[in-house]
């Protein structure tokens, strides 16, 4: 086995988040009743004539951008013709030479080495329509047609076989749908198609040169789908070519219950689309001042936020990692250290805040952050009651729980459920006072030597005082009373 090596080259389709298609202004809603988001322009009527979406061009110029491409000045369409059962025209409008973007490249670390990678191309086409089989579980006997998402925007990135493991493919396309969501260009979600990818595998004897013949495994919905589509068919090569087989190129599909990849076509060279320009769409330059403009727009990027988050803020990887997810998180990470008095104390609890009480919270009632019912101001008010001392943490979940379930600021839930936390020495030293004069046995004890024994006189002045005494001052008080 390790005599061969892995290569995978990846094509991904991204769908582009505008609110209106690519060259029409039907709406892109997902799951709209079929059919009912469409025009002359989408579905192919003779004659129509498609107009360009400017969002979706910055979209993809922005995508660049990020990811260090040159932006081609020149913007062209071509004619992708093809039998499409999904698109009555019968042709694709897409990108030939050049795309909008050439030549970028992504970073990705795997074991704490970082790897880059280069990427061939970003251009702009449309989707094709959907054609449907079945109804609910009932399988048809014919083929139902719904153009709602025919002509969406999409930016189809490629590149170059040089991913080298199941494990780096996974880093790459995770690490690319963090940073398109980051710059808003697509939503990226899997689960409703709005990112696909078709994954390139061949192998070929380590130290060898020239790459080995490829099988391309289309349409996969999921990235732990592809990690294991890309080890089966590593393992399914080199089994064929260790007992002197040979492979074809083909087109496989990966069949995810039995985790394994099934020949769909052979490909034979490359398929003749006869690609033309498209008559419709005059060719056109986009202006340097349009380029810089978007230039200006591109965000923090996950990685630099990142580094940022652990230098400025003191945090763990795990910690700025999770912070940087997405940008919503990181924004209302920071939003929550702005608005708390204290930036130095807070960074980390209100770190802790979010990843586990809120992210928890938010997961079980599926909500995303931008929703979340605790506002960033009021995480950095209860934040700053822990460290003033006047809630204890303990007190701090429940007060956490009302102000999720009603949104509401902590100083109202600490009032209305009376958790104040007494912090007043001489409040606390009265209440010691009493819980050692009931405690002959513990103090006796403690007097001895066992100082263990403090534990249930402190358990004294908690239920004396329901649980409100700062325990930190009455263990305080506690041993200078009774080491006297
Ligand atoms: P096509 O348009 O037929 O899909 P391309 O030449 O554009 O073919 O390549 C598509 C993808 O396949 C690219 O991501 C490229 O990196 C990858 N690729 C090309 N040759 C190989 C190979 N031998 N092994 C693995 N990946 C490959
Ligand atoms: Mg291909
Ligand atoms: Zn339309």
């Amino acid at each position: 086995m390790s005599n061969y090596e892995t290569v995978v080259g990846l094509e991904v389709h991204m769908q582009i988040n505008t609110k209106s298609k690519v060259f029409c202004e039907c709406s892109t809603e997902f799951g709209a009743e079929p059919n009912s988001n469409t025009c002359v322009i989408c579905t192919s009527q003779p004659g129509a004539i498609p107009i360009l979406n400017k969002k979706a061009v910055e979209a993809i110029i922005k995508t660049g951008l990020a990811l260090n491409f040159t932006v081609n000045k020149q913007c062209t369409f071509a004619r992708k013709q093809y039998f499409y059962p999904d698109v009555p025209k019968n042709y694709q409008i897409t990108q030939s030479e050049p795309p909008l973007c050439s030549n970028g490249k992504l970073a990705i670390m795997l074991d704490g080495k970082e790897k880059v990678v280069n990427i061939t191309r970003i251009h702009l086409e449309e989707d094709a329509g959907k054609l449907v089989h079945e109804i609910g579980s009932r399988k048809l006997d014919y083929s139902l047609l719904d153009l709602n998402r025919a002509s969406i925007g999409l930016m189809e990135l490629v590149t170059e076989p040089e991913l080298s493991s199941p494990q780096e493919a996974l880093e790459f396309l995770t690490e690319l749908r963090t940073i398109v969501r980051y710059i808003g260009a697509s939503e990226c979600s899997m689960e409703e198609g709005k990112m696909r990818c078709d994954v390139n595998v061949s192998v070929r004897p380590v130290g060898q040169k020239e790459l080995g013949t490829r099988v391309e495994i289309k349409n996969m919905n999921s990235i732990s789908g592809v990690k294991d589509a890309i080890a089966y068919e590593t393992e399914r090569q080199i089994e064929v070519l260790s007992r002197g087989g040979k492979l074809v190129q083909e087109t496989r599909l990966w069949e995810a219950e039995e985790g394994i990849t099934k020949s769909m076509r052979s490909k034979e060279g490359a398929l003749d689309y006869r690609y033309f320009p498209e008559p419709d769409l005059v060719p056109f330059n986009l202006p340097d001042s349009f380029i810089e403009e978007l230039r200006a727009q591109v965000p923090e990027l996950p990685r630099a936020r990142r580094a940022r988050f652990i230098k400025e803020y003191s945090l763990s990887e795990y910690d700025a990692e999770f912070l940087t997810s997405s940008k919503q998180i990181a924004d209302y990470y920071e939003e929550t250290l702005n608005a708390s008095e204290n930036k130095e104390l807070s960074s980390k609890p209100i770190a802790n805040w979010i990843s586990t009480e809120l992210n928890g919270k938010l997961n079980a009632s599926g909500k995303e952050i931008n929703e979340s019912p605790v506002s960033s101001k009021n995480l950095a008010k209860l934040v700053t009651l822990i460290l003033n001392g006047a809630i204890s943490g303990k007190m701090a979940k429940t007060v956490f729980e009302e102000m999720y379930e009603k949104s509401a600021d902590p100083e109202t839930v600490i009032k209305e459920k009376g958790l104040v936390q007494i912090s007043d020495e001489t409040a606390i030293i009265k209440i010691c006072e009493e819980a050692i004069a009931e405690s002959p046995k513990a103090v006796a004890e403690f007097k001895a030597g066992k100082e263990r024994a403090i534990g249930a006189i402190v358990g004294l002045v908690m239920k004396k005082s329901k649980g409100q005494a700062n325990p930190q001052i009455v263990n305080k008080i506690l041993i200078e009373k009774l080491k006297v």
